[in-house]
């Protein structure tokens, strides 16, 4: 596979084209944001690290039946996967109660969420990714009511298997962020899933273990993803 031109350049990864048109290459850089990209700071292979993680959690994803857009892993910092287009909402399941809900609603941190709840967000960092709803989105022709509906049970769908993969890992899996396109016509799991865009706990501590720990200035970043991945089993070197 070739490497073409660049596609985009987003606060954590490049989108590169290659010579399939069907295909892209995603470079994931050591850069890590928050607030919207207003924090941002360089840190020691935490690209290969993500993408490592990455493609680890697609692949067990596909296992159980998720489409991806995974297709190979070509270095330590590069995938190539399938060129999705994009739909622009963002995806959130809670099963504990952290952030952005416990700034909202007021409520304490590390309640256990019974149901999960589940939250759109819009992909709009001008807009600071505004919460919207199934209206909103059908409205406005992000996705259909039949692409809504798949978004959410693959979103369900993927909280069972990585609450039972984290658990046995000894980690609680708080909440996290996905993200879907289409491909020929099917809704697929798109972008990434790593300690960037989820919360991960110690399960008896409590300890946390993702970017929390940037967001929150605690340090010791990449050394909580490599244990995250260790315990996984994520081969790292
Ligand atoms: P951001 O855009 O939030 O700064 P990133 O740095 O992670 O985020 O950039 C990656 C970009 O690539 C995102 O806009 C994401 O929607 C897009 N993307 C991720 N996976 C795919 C894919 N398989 N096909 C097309 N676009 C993708
Ligand atoms: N998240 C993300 N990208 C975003 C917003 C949120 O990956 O642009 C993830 C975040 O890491 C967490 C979950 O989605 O795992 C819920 O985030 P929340 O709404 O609590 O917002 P935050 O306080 O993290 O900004």
């Amino acid at each position: 596979m070739e490497k073409r031109s660049e596609l985009y350049r987003g606060k954590a990864k490049t989108v590169y084209h290659t010579n399939d048109p069907n295909r892209l290459i995603l470079e994931f850089r050591n850069d890590t944001s928050a607030f919207d990209g207003e924090k941002v700071e360089q840190l020691d292979d935490k690209g290969m690290v993500n993408n490592k993680f990455n493609h680890f959690i697609m692949a067990k994803l596909e296992e159980a039946g998720i489409p991806t857009q995974l297709d190979e892993r070509l270095s330590d910092t590069e995938s190539l996967v399938k060129k999705l287009d994009m739909i622009p909402v963002e995806c959130v399941i809670r099963n504990v109660a952290a952030g952005s809900l416990v700034r909202r609603l007021g409520v304490e941190e590390g309640k256990e969420l019974n149901p999960p709840t589940f939250e759109f967000f819009l992909k709009n960092d001008a807009l600071h990714d505004p919460m919207v709803n199934e209206y909103h989105i059908q409205a406005f022709g992000w996705a259909t009511a039949e692409q809504i509906e798949k978004m959410k049970a693959l979103t369900f769908k993927v909280n069972e298997v990585l609450k039972a993969l984290f658990a046995d890992a000894r980690l609680l899996l708080v909440d996290y962020k996905l993200e879907f396109g289409v491909f020929d016509g099917e809704i697929m799991l798109g972008d990434e899933f790593t300690p960037d865009g989820c919360r991960l706990w110690d399960a008896e501590t409590r300890e946390k273990l993702d970017k929390d720990r940037f967001r929150q200035g605690l340090g010791g970043v990449v050394e909580a993803y490599r244990e995250v991945a260790k315990r996984l089993g994520v081969q790292l070197d």
